[in-house]
């Protein structure tokens, strides 16, 4: 990778024109642009690294999902089958634990 210098052309993303233009270089950090100006609208802004930031509708969206995410009760574990799956939609698993405590009582009475 070439050496960024003061000045230089670089590809970034403009809040202003809304897309990836070239900018100059304003500033260097650590051998990274720190702040650029944009080359067609001139505006001034940290380097972005060509990555888009989310518009305001994609930041509404996600804090609506956020809240019915919160409101929403919490959904069920997943289901973790330990067998293969065959028949797995057929029985329901809700038979069984409905007969032992009856033969337990069953029992102590006989005691
Ligand atoms: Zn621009």
């Amino acid at each position: 990778m070439p050496v960024l210098r003061l000045g230089d052309d670089i590809d970034d993303y403009c809040i202003k024109c809304k897309r990836v233009t070239n900018h100059s270089i304003l500033a260097i950090v650590d051998g990274e642009p720190v702040k650029v100006r944009c080359r067609s609208c001139y505006n001034e802004g940290p380097y972005r690294r060509c990555v888009v930031p989310p518009s305001k509708r994609e930041l509404q969206k996600a804090a609506l999902l956020k809240q019915m995410m919160e409101q929403a009760p919490a959904p069920p574990p997943p289901v973790v089958e330990a067998r293969p799956a065959r028949r797995a939609s057929q029985k329901p698993a809700s038979q069984k634990p409905a007969r032992k405590p009856a033969a337990k009582t069953a029992r102590k009475k006989k005691a």
